[in-house]
């Protein structure tokens, strides 16, 4: 019997990935559900190739034309409209393993009920852990849903610690220490900064993703957020969490243990090894990513991040310092300062200006449920767009 397999983001990065790897496996899974937000040609591409039960377009109005063209398909899918219908797709019965790969903030309603709803969660989407860490990790827990973390680094400390997983106590963890590639600024002169364009911040020197991660990674906030990610998916405390700049992204993260031992997870800077370990586990699967060959790399290069070329990382310190609202309002702030720098609206330098005035101006309440975090998103939002007004054609 094979698992039914929900795909949540399905025409982007994570999801080509994901539709990889399930294609090696069809003894284990078949695709129950496929989703987009706006992407109809390509999604429907998708139903072709894989004849899903069900396919959502979560931003697109109904539209009997599209619906035949799905319908018409070899596995006549049947294509939902809007938002809600990402829910249902994502606690349906026939739903047993969940992909969550849909970018931002739009991720957390979705996943959120898949937990309730018990799933085996695959989570790549960081930002719902973010915004809502301690209610979701709590929603996890209340309805024996399993977590599996997709994000490389959390999949790597996942690795290094087989014997607890994710939620569980870490008390012989001494640290947590999260790598990063550095992006591709990482020794760029910094006076440049303020003139670097999108193209220049999507072209990633190791990994090729969507493009709001793509300049996350440039300014070190994917890693600020992924420090929030590992605090409550491992519940460990804020100061045991360190980053670190590995430039050839070859090790994936690493724990250090009281005994002083310190376990990595190795592997070329390829998408589908975590989301095979994710999907396999506890077995371990073919992926399809190139062996590494160590002795061709020849070395592994260390350093500290430089707080003046990376403030977004210590802007997400500062967050999860705070807590409460907190993490989702830097979470929503650098949405909009990132898709309005995307836009060409904003420089580069101003991204985390505008995150800095959301936080300052959003003072963090704490959350006793999901309307309050929404509630925090939309604020931070608002906030965010005054300063992207403000700064816009300002110079540096
Ligand atoms: P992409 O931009 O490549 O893909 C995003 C997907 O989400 C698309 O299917 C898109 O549909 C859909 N989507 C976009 N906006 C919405 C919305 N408002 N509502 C519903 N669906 C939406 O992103 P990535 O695959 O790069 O990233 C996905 C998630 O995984 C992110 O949270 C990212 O941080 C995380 N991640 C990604 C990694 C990577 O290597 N790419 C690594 C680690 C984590 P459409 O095509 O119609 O726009
Ligand atoms: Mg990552």
């Amino acid at each position: 019997m094979t698992q039914g397999l929900t795909l949540l983001g399905a025409t982007g990065s994570i999801g080509a990935s994901t539709l990889d790897v399930v294609a090696r496996h069809p003894d284990r899974y078949h695709l129950f559900a496929l989703t987009a937000h706006q992407a109809a040609d390509a999604l429907l591409a998708l139903c072709l190739r894989y004849a899903p039960r069900y396919a959502v377009l979560s931003g697109v109005v109904e539209d009997q034309d599209l619906r035949r063209r799905f319908a018409q398909s070899a596995g006549g899918t049947e294509l939902l409209f809007g938002a809600p219908a990402l829910e249902q797709v994502a606690s349906d019965r026939e739903c047993e393993v969940l992909m969550a790969a849909i970018v931002g903030a739009a991720g957390l309603a979705p996943t959120l009920a898949a937990a309730r709803a018990g799933k085996r969660l695959l989570l790549a989407n960081k930002e719902a852990l973010v915004m809502a860490g301690p209610l979701f990790m709590r929603t996890v827990r209340e309805h024996g849903a399993t977590l599996l973390p997709i994000d490389s680094e959390h999949n790597a400390v996942f690795q290094c610690l087989p014997q607890l997983g994710a939620g569980t106590s870490t008390r012989a963890v001494r640290r947590i220490l999260l790598t990063a590639s550095g992006g591709p600024f990482r020794s760029a002169p910094i006076e440049r900064l303020s003139q670097v364009t999108p193209q220049e911040a999507c072209a990633h020197p190791n990994w090729v993703m969507g493009r709001k991660i793509s300049v996350d990674s440039a300014t070190m906030m994917n890693k600020g957020l992924e420090v929030i990610e590992a605090r409550w998916l491992f519940d460990v405390a804020p100061e045991r969490i360190e980053v670190l700049i590995h430039a050839q992204s070859i090790i994936h993260s690493l724990v250090e243990f009281v005994d002083g031992s310190m376990i990595a997870q190795l592997s070329n800077p390829d998408m589908r090894v975590p989301i095979a370990h994710a999907l396999g586990f506890p077995e371990r699967i073919e992926s399809g990513a190139t062996p590494l060959d160590l002795a061709a790399i020849g070395q592994l290069s260390f350093e500290r991040p430089d707080a003046q070329r990376f403030p977004c990382l210590g802007l997400a310190y500062a967050a999860l310092r705070d807590g409460g609202t907190a993490p989702a309002v830097l979470n929503a702030a650098n949405e909009v300062a990132v898709a309005a720098f995307l836009e060409g609206k904003l420089r580069y330098t101003a991204i985390p200006q505008v995150i800095e005035q959301a936080l300052e101006r959003t003072p963090a309440t704490q959350v006793d449920g999901l309307a309050t975090v929404l509630e925090a998103d939309r604020g931070a939002r608002r906030a965010a767009a005054q300063s992207v007004a403000l700064l816009m054609g300002k110079a540096p």
